[in-house]
């Protein structure tokens, strides 16, 4: 079973990169950004405790999500392999996550890092904002803060592949073309 752990800071492209992956190579596509904005319109108090959590740019709980992942993979328990986009997001959850695959007796093959730098990031993100009706990609001030947990609580877990030598890094500039060619050059190894 193949498990790729799709990495990079929000505007980085992992979602639209993610759908490429899944379309050339059959693949589960897990999003916790999707199972969590699903949850939050279901009007349940759940949902009301995370979309407070989303909308400020904030993190929510790793009980929470890693919960959610756990039920998502257990339904797809005949997956070729899973994307995970958005997943880990604190070192807590990598290692979560590690356990719980061998639980399955599976593991994560690799983590990609799509790297963008920030300017592109905010660029990247306004941008969709003015497309979608995502409240937490309308506001420089929660991007911005969205961008700082990023550093803060997620780039840290890149130390945490390395030393499983897992640790993979693209360039996440320019033509998407472009840098899924470069996605599947590395992919091309493990599947
Ligand atoms: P995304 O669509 O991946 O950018 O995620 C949107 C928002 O969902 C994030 O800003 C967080 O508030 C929340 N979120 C997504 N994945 C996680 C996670 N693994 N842990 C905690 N919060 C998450």
């Amino acid at each position: 079973m193949f498990n790729l752990v799709i990495f990079g800071a929000p505007g980085s492209g992992k979602g639209t990169q993610s759908g490429n992956i899944t379309e050339k190579y059959g693949f589960i596509h897990l999003s916790t950004g999707d199972l969590l904005r699903a949850e939050k319109k279901s009007g349940t108090a759940l949902g009301e405790q995370i979309k407070t959590l989303i909308d400020a740019g904030n993190l929510v709980p790793d009980e929470i999500i890693q919960e959610m992942v756990k039920n998502f993979v257990h339904n797809n328990k005949n997956a070729k392999g899973f994307i995970f986009d958005g997943f880990p997001r604190t070192s807590s959850q990598a290692v979560w996550l590690d356990q719980m695959l061998e639980e399955a007796n599976t593991k994560i093959s690799l983590m990609l890092l799509l790297d963008v730098s920030e300017e592109e990031l905010k660029k990247r993100i306004l941008l969709r904002g003015e497309q979608s009706s995502r409240a937490d990609d309308a506001n420089e001030k929660i991007i911005e803060n969205r961008i700082k947990v990023y550093n803060k609580q997620t780039a840290p877990i890149m130390d945490y592949y390395k030393e499983q030598n897992k640790y993979y890094r693209v360039d996440g500039k320019g033509k998407l073309d472009k840098v899924f060619e470069n996605i599947c050059t590395i992919l091309q190894a493990f599947v």
